[in-house]
């Protein structure tokens, strides 16, 4: 076995040290790297430096300029995370928060900058269910109640100060020119303006900006944000005291004033100038498994995304998920129904056991424990689909006590899918790789942009149970219980793939709770199905949410490639798999997700991108030669 220094990563220091040191014991990296293009050249060209992955093409020009300057990954993050503020501003910005996942190539060392939203001080487990009766989403997700304290300004500035190589000014600086001399509308933001559940209309600040005049701005408009520049050149000149402590925080307080419940009192937020300045970014040691060979590194607590992904993993890697002859392979009845029951068996303990470890213990161990995920996998039987499973009960195996039985709650209904948040991908000339999953929650977040300033604050706080669910007689702990200063529950789950202690792939995606099953699609993708980057994204993908709940899949073809086979489709829906309509129809017509990754060729080092249709993906590969979706 080859020592832990040698495997170049750090991972004795990870949580899960035992699955961790498995990881160094893989064989030496000599097949081919997973995801790599069939194209690929071995070796020549020119060496390779950098590549940026991102769902605007202008985001992805921001990160590729700091990359060409001489920056690295961080510098160039950066950039596309403040650039997306301006181009895709319904998904993300600095009103908003997010998970910053990073891979050293000098230390080896991997981790995430959380930048997560936390609840004010005065957050009360019952705030969105005031005298016990839950407020409709629709109205608490607009309301200032539903606004969390932002993190994104302060993890970008901390992963910046830390690991970067330039000023916060100087990568502000593409966004300000975007801001300020603005871009013609992709017919993206288009879209999610003309169908925004009325959310660019509540605000009178919003609605300046996205319909102007009282029209929706149309795909080729032009739009320019001056406010927003403004903001971008005061934190540029003042540094993100101005944003925490300054002008700009006094602003987002009395933002957040606004309510749409009825008393209007319910649903004012309860932010306070105290709350921005207590704002803390936290580092956090990732989440690693291993799948067939591939060690997996997923996002930790207060998400449910790597803890999911790897649940998922493991009960399905008892099944041969890309062997044809076998019966498995891409889209065969057996593969999906195995991902279909895994994922109803993940989101069944994610309901009950997944929240912010900050505040309520998780019991990871027990859950990612091999004989604890056997006796859940075990539940999968392929000739029928299992009565709706409730939590399972990880506390034996996480060094604890079983509190008693455990039932599954009316918060484990289907999860809101949507096209929320942002997901882009880097890797630099010096390997330092970089994966960001960004949100400000809904599209359009609260709807309200602060006066003045033009970024709009999210609703994350609406990631929180509205019920909280906390009951010593069943064991439940409440996980996503309201709490002051707690961060809500994500789905969130930037994910990097390693083999021999190499990163050789970064990747996330947008999507609420459908981001675990969309990784996991790519995922399986790439290790089972041996597709290319662009195959792995471009396949359709098919997500449940919840133990009870229905599936959905992505189609029609030739817009998903290669289509979910109609015979398939019968055989789920004979199995007693709800939501993908009559016999004989073609039942899968979702768009899920939106996947933006890099790879990089571990037996060549070179780069090469992945990017979704789904959105305006877009690579771009340095030296550029050949700009486009999959360079
Ligand atoms: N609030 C969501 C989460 O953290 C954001 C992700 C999304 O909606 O796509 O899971």
């Amino acid at each position: 076995m080859r020592s832990a220094a040698r495997c170049g990563l750090r991972w004795a220091a990870s949580l899960l040290a035992p699955l961790a040191l498995l990881a160094c014991a893989l064989p030496a990296a000599t097949d081919r790297t997973p995801g790599v293009p069939a194209q690929a050249q071995r070796g020549g060209g020119p060496a390779p430096q950098g590549v940026v992955s991102v769902s605007h093409p202008l985001a992805a020009e921001a990160g590729a300029q700091m990359l060409e300057a001489g920056g690295n990954a961080i510098d160039a993050a950066a950039a596309i995370q403040f650039a997306l503020n301006v181009v895709e501003p319904q998904a993300s910005g600095i009103g908003g928060g997010g998970f910053m996942m990073i891979h050293l190539a000098a230390t080896g060392e991997t981790f995430v900058v959380d930048s997560r939203e936390r609840a004010p001080a005065a957050a009360t487990p019952d705030m969105f269910a005031p005298g016990g009766v839950p407020l409709p989403f629709a109205v608490a997700s607009t309301s200032g109640l539903a606004v969390g304290v932002p993190g994104t300004l302060a993890g970008v500035a901390t992963a910046l100060r830390n690991w970067g190589t330039m000023s916060l000014a100087r990568t502000l600086a593409p966004a300000i020119e975007l801001a300020e001399r603005g871009f013609r509308v992709n017919r993206f933001l288009a879209a999610d303006i003309a169908a925004d559940g009325g959310r660019t209309s509540l605000q009178p600040e919003t609605a300046a900006i996205f319909r102007p005049g009282g029209a929706p701005l149309a795909e080729g408009d032009w739009l320019r944000q001056p406010e927003l520049a403004k903001t971008f050149r005061l934190i540029a000149a003042r540094g993100p005291d101005v944003f925490y402590r300054g002008e700009i925080a006094a602003a987002i307080v009395e933002a957040q004033k606004r309510s749409r419940t009825t008393p209007a009192a319910a649903g004012v937020g309860r932010m306070t100038l105290a709350d921005l300045d207590a704002y803390r970014v936290a580092i956090r040691q990732p989440l690693v498994g291993r799948y067939r060979g591939v060690t997996v590194v997923g996002m930790p607590p207060p998400s449910s995304g790597g803890l999911a992904l790897l649940q998922m993993l493991a009960m399905l890697e008892r099944f041969p998920i890309g062997d044809v002859r076998q019966g498995f392979g891409f889209g065969a009845p057996n593969t999906l129904h195995a991902m279909v029951e895994a994922m109803r068996l993940a989101f069944a303990d994610r309901a009950v056991w997944m929240g912010d470890e900050d505040f309520v213990p998780v019991p990871k161990r027990g859950l990612l424990h091999p004989s604890y995920v056997a006796s859940r996998a075990q539940r999968i039987d392929l000739a029928r689909r299992m009565a709706a499973p409730a939590a399972g009960d990880p506390l034996p195996f996480d060094g604890g006590a079983s509190k008693g039985p455990l039932r599954e709650t009316a918060i484990a209904a289907d999860a809101q899918e949507g096209a929320h948040t942002t997901h882009f991908s880097v890797v630099d000339r010096w390997g330092n790789v970089v994966a960001y999953t960004s949100t400000i929650e809904n599209t359009w977040g609260s709807g309200i942009t602060v006066p003045g300033y033009g970024f709009l604050l999210n609703n994350e706080l609406t990631d929180f149970n509205f019920l909280p669910v906390r009951d010593p007689a069943t064991g439940n702990p409440g996980a996503n219980d309201v709490a002051p200063f707690k961060r809500p529950r994500s789905s969130m789950a930037p994910t990097m793939l390693f083999k021999d202690g190499r990163p050789f792939a970064a990747f996330g995606s947008p999507g609420g709770p459908t981001i675990i099953n969309t990784v996991l699609n790519v995922t399986l993708n790439l290790i089972d199905h041996n597709m290319t980057i662009e195959q792995a994204i471009d396949a359709p993908r098919v997500s449940v949410t919840s133990a009870a709940g229905t599936v959905s899949c992505e189609g029609p073809a030739p817009l998903h490639t290669p289509r979910i086979p109609l015979a398939a489709q019968d055989h789920l829906r004979a199995l007693g798999h709800p939501g993908l309509g009559a016999l004989g129809t073609d039942g899968c017509t979702a768009t899920i997700g939106s996947v933006q990754a890099v790879i990089i060729d571990l037996q060549t080092g070179r780069q090469y991108g992945g990017a979704d249709w789904r959105r305006e993906g877009t690579v771009i590969a340095l030296p550029r030669l050949r700009p486009g979706r999959g360079a």
